[in-house]
């Protein structure tokens, strides 16, 4: 794909390795696409380790045990393409009560950023995996979401991370309760507000029965009602993911009336025009 104009100035800080045994290419491949789309900054965000006592936890993380692969992964990437500033982050599993072990994950590395993701909403019930598509079945949607946003909730106050990721993730396999969804969306929103997190535009939902950027339409138009600041983000698995859906994402973006992106280093955040 030839480098695209519009990519031009923008970053993607949300893709994966194979470290999480459910992504495919290594850094090196990520970023090669990353140069050819011309964006300007690139950032992973692998699936958080949990803590060794906890293991096996899931299929679906990195263990800590293969930080350091992920390290050096991501050093590889940074030396084939010095040209590309590639920021080194983690898609961080909040789980009430993980406070303190994620305190110790931060303090693991020079983090360029660490993403709150929300996806255990009961232990044992990771709301976005297919193994458990049968709960929506048994219980109301709306509770699903409730469950799913007190926590993103938590998570937002822990004031742990720099941003956070796809905020309405319980529609993934099409699943929207009744009615005037602003109501989920509004506590989170104020939470953002009052810590100054960030949040992501994750277009992952465009390639899943959702249909749709996460998060919807109404939330970015309260988010930016709010002042709060968002960035956009693949979540990328494969390298040929980098970027995808960012023309969609970014013109969702526009229409709420944004005129800026969050970029980090260090922890330390930057607003840029978009
Ligand atoms: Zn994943
Ligand atoms: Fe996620
Ligand atoms: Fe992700
Ligand atoms: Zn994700």
């Amino acid at each position: 794909m030839p480098s695209s104009p519009l990519l031009h100035g923008l970053t993607d800080y949300h893709t994966h390795t194979p470290l999480c045994h459910h992504a495919a290419g290594w850094p090196i491949d990520y970023a090669r696409v990353a140069v050819e789309r011309g964006l300007a900054e690139l950032g992973f965000a692998d699936h958080s380790p949990m803590p060794a006592a906890l293991e096996p936890f899931d299929d679906w993380r990195m263990a800590l045990s293969d930080l350091p692969r992920y390290f050096d992964a991501v050093e590889e990437a940074r030396t084939a393409f010095p040209q590309l500033p590639i920021r080194l982050g983690l898609e961080v599993d909040y789980l009430a009560g993980h406070e303190a072990w994620i305190e110790e994950l931060a303090a693991m590395a020079d983090w360029d950023f660490l993403i709150g993701s929300v996806h255990y909403i009961a232990p044992g019930w990771d709301v976005d995996n297919p193994a458990h598509l049968s709960r929506f079945q048994t219980q109301p949607v709306a509770e699903i979401w409730q469950m799913y946003f007190d926590t993103y909730e938590r998570a937002i106050r822990s004031g742990l991370f720099d941003f956070v990721g796809h905020p309405d993730l319980p529609k993934k396999f099409g699943h929207r309760p009744e009615g005037d969804l602003r109501r989920f969306y509004e506590p989170v929103i104020t939470a953002l507000a009052e810590t100054g997190t960030a949040f992501e535009i994750n277009t992952a939902g465009l390639r899943k029965p959702a249909g749709e950027c996460y998060p919807a339409p109404e939330f970015l138009k309260l988010a930016r009602e709010a002042g709060v600041s968002m960035l956009l983000n693949s979540d990328a698995h494969a390298p040929e993911e980098v970027g995808a859906g960012f023309e969609t994402g970014l013109a969702l973006a526009r229409e709420a009336g944004f005129t800026e992106v969050v970029r980090f280093e260090g922890r330390k955040r930057r607003a840029v025009e978009i």
